[in-house]
């Protein structure tokens, strides 16, 4: 498990807080959804959290082991895919790999195994320099699990892929969850968190303004409304009413003809809005 306890981060030491008192944690064998439109400070946790950025107020534990004093070795155990990643141009996809399979001194999972889960096989020997915007986002994602990582943190990792390519990025993520692995999900998207996450947290101003499951938000904040299609006067016209309200929902439907009727629940997007009052765009 990895615990995050009131985190405060402030870049320039003006007391400018890019991030405020943020707690939470991820268990393992779960995802965690970590929402915020941009600027919001996600990037700024997910340094703290892997070491990238000295910790200046708080805590950061693994299994009750501060990240402060965290060995080399630890390293093993973590898998970071970034949305700006360092991969070596000048190298094929394979020879990226074997060559960060290598720095590892744990058993690594077999490259070409990889790159054909990520759709790569075919352009393995091609040099990364070759490579698309999309290919290394890939490649990167397989990078991230060459060691089995016990603590995965992706940072948007099926934006700009095509719907057949990040369908497969999904499926090996919740295997990684299968596995045992604590997934830590950095998205703008609100339908991969949607999908994925065990937990998800909203980030907005560098504070956590909400944090519980998928459903329980939705049960807090989503509405959920009763759409009828119904005729008048020879014409297809649309309403909504909230489920929860049985009076005037039995009223409409005792004196309308009804063409069609199905529930709705509020996707995480609406919920966002509703707690923060701000969209959730990139
Ligand atoms: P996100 O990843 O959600 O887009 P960031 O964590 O990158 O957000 O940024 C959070 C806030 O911290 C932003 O206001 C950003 O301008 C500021 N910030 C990020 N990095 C630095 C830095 N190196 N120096 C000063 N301010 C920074
Ligand atoms: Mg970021």
């Amino acid at each position: 498990m990895i615990q995050v306890k009131q985190v405060f981060h402030d870049y320039e030491g003006k007391g400018k807080f890019a991030v405020s008192d943020i707690s939470f944690s991820v268990e393992s064998g779960s995802i965690f959804g970590f929402l915020g439109p941009s600027g919001a400070g996600k990037s700024t946790i997910q340094n703290i959290m892997t070491g990238l950025l000295p910790i200046q107020q708080g805590e950061v534990l693994y299994e009750n082991q501060s990240v402060r004093g965290l060995k080399t070795a630890f390293f093993n155990r973590i898998g970071v895919s970034f949305e700006q990643s360092n991969l070596y141009a000048s190298l094929t996809g394979l020879e990226n790999l074997r060559y960060y399979a290598a720095l590892f001194s744990v058993p690594t999972v077999q490259p070409m195994e990889l790159l054909e889960r990520v759709g790569l096989r075919e352009d393995a020997n091609k040099r990364v320099s070759h490579y698309s915007k999309g290919m290394r986002q890939r490649l990167t994602f397989a990078r991230a699990l060459l060691n089995r990582p016990s603590y995965l943190f992706l940072d948007e990792p099926t934006s700009g892929l095509d719907p057949k390519t990040a369908v497969g990025i999904r499926d090996l993520i919740l295997e990684q969850k299968a596995r045992g692995a604590a997934v830590f999900l950095t998205t703008h998207s609100m339908e991969l968190a949607d999908a994925l996450s065990d937990t998800v947290a909203f980030l907005y101003g560098g504070v956590i303004a909400a944090c519980d499951t998928p459903e329980a938000l939705k049960r807090e904040y989503g509405r959920r409304d009763v759409r009828i299609v119904y005729r008048e006067n020879g014409e297809e016209r649309e309403t909504s009413i909230p489920m929860d309200d049985h009076e005037r929902l039995s009223a409409f439907l005792k004196t309308a003809d009804v063409v069609k009727l199905h529930s709705q629940e509020a996707t995480l997007e609406e919920i966002f809005l509703r707690v923060t009052g701000k969209e959730l765009t990139a």
